[in-house]
């Protein structure tokens, strides 16, 4: 028998939720983590007093009132909505794609006006079976809001032409015919006041952690502590890479403390040309609200996964998800090692599916009815 009942592997928000509903339930849990801090990719840091999305803007959305309930138990979100913009070539445009964007396009005022023409450029392209990216893309929304707010931004992510990237990654790109620049269709959203850090503290409350500890580097040690491990690292990394290495694609930031107020009037700017290296500049203290006397900015650079790289996206192609599969099987068949997360399930989840997923591992675990 293990000194704990539970040991964790990652302080990410499937770890924390996990740990504290086992402590609830009396069990005694150890957390780890290979990073020097909790919080996982929510992770922000206070800079210039402003709180930076370390890993990434992140804004919590859900349509869920008990996991909304169940995130504002621990501290409280502001009103935060997310309203992107895309500047294209200097053009200021509203996302996602609604009538302020059709007005900026085109100079239209009513939704008619606007399906007219999107429908009439659809019907020019003539697409029967698009064949790639571009094709589907331009078949859903037709030219100019393709060229302007889509090809450029989706080839810079993947790094790829949108000809040799296939259809599928565009199942459906939405359209509003209303004046909302409300990104989210969800009921409720918000930012953690104070930062996804300040929540992830609540959340491990008088939970045991240990920070820059890499589970794999010492496995044997780590499995003789606790009867039970969770792990929410990547699955191909715990079993070596036997079957091959699953790929990702990656972020690079570039971070710009600078003496002004106010860089963008925005939190979120997508640059959607071609020509702009990065994908998005993010001005963070626009999350909250913030009147701090600087600023802190941060450019997305996408780029190719590798093994040294943190693992952002993962690429759901068919010869990865069979991959993946080899290693599902052979974790089903773990007796004391349970897997969890994004990493663990090889797939991209939000902030609120990871929770709910962790919510639903407990009450399985623990034979309580899913409240979720
Ligand atoms: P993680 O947060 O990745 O935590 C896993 C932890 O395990 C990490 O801290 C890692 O260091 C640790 N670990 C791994 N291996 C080991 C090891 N061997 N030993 C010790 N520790 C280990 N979601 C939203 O809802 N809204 C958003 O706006 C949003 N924006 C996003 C933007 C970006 C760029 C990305 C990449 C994701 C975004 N997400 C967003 C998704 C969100 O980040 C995830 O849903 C969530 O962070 C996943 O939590 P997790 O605990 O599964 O994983």
């Amino acid at each position: 028998m293990g000194k704990y009942d539970f040991l964790i592997v990652g302080a990410g928000l499937y770890g924390s939720v996990f740990a504290h509903e086992a402590k609830k339930r009396g069990k005694k849990c150890l957390v780890i983590d290979k990073r020097k801090h909790i919080g996982g990719n929510a992770y922000t840091e206070n800079i210039e007093n402003i709180n930076v999305h370390k890993y990434g803007a992140h804004i919590f959305h859900t349509s869920n009132k008990k996991i909304w309930d169940y995130v504002n138990s621990f501290v409280e979100f502001n009103r935060y909505t997310n309203s992107p913009l895309a500047n294209y070539n200097g053009e200021l445009y509203n996302l996602p794609f609604n009538m302020n964007t059709f007005h900026q396009l085109w100079g239209v005022k009513t939704p008619d006006e606007a399906q007219a023409i999107i429908k009439s450029q659809i019907e020019k392209l003539n697409i029967k079976e698009p064949a790639n990216l571009e094709e589907q893309a331009l078949s859903l929304v037709g030219t100019d809001i393709y060229h302007k707010l889509i090809k450029g931004y989706t080839e810079k992510q993947w790094g790829r032409k949108a000809t040799d990237l296939p259809a599928f990654i565009i199942k459906r790109l939405p359209v509003r015919f209303t004046f909302d620049n409300n990104y989210f269709n969800d009921n409720y959203q918000g930012i953690p006041i104070g930062g996804y850090t300040a929540l992830v503290e609540k959340i491990l409350d008088g939970i045991e952690i240990k920070l820059g500890v890499n589970y794999l580097s010492d496995k044997d040690y780590f499995d003789s502590l606790a009867d039970k491990v969770v792990y929410t690292g990547m699955i191909d990394e715990f079993y070596n890479y036997k079957f091959g290495i699953l790929e990702y694609r990656s972020l690079h930031f570039e971070n710009e403390i600078i003496d002004s107020s106010n860089y963008q009037g925005n939190a979120v700017v997508n640059y959607t040309d071609s020509e702009t290296p990065f994908t998005r500049i993010i001005e963070h203290k626009h999350f909250e609200f913030g009147t701090q006397p600087k600023t802190v900015v941060t450019r997305e650079y996408p780029k190719e996964w590798k093994k040294e790289d943190e693992p952002y996206y993962p690429v759901n192609d068919d010869k990865n998800n069979k991959l993946f599969k080899l290693y599902s099987e052979l974790s089903k068949k773990e007796s004391k090692v349970i897997f969890g997360g994004r990493l663990g399930d090889y797939k991209y989840y939000d902030m609120h599916h990871i929770i709910g997923l962790s919510l639903k591992k407990i009450a399985t675990l623990f034979n309580e009815p899913d409240s979720i």
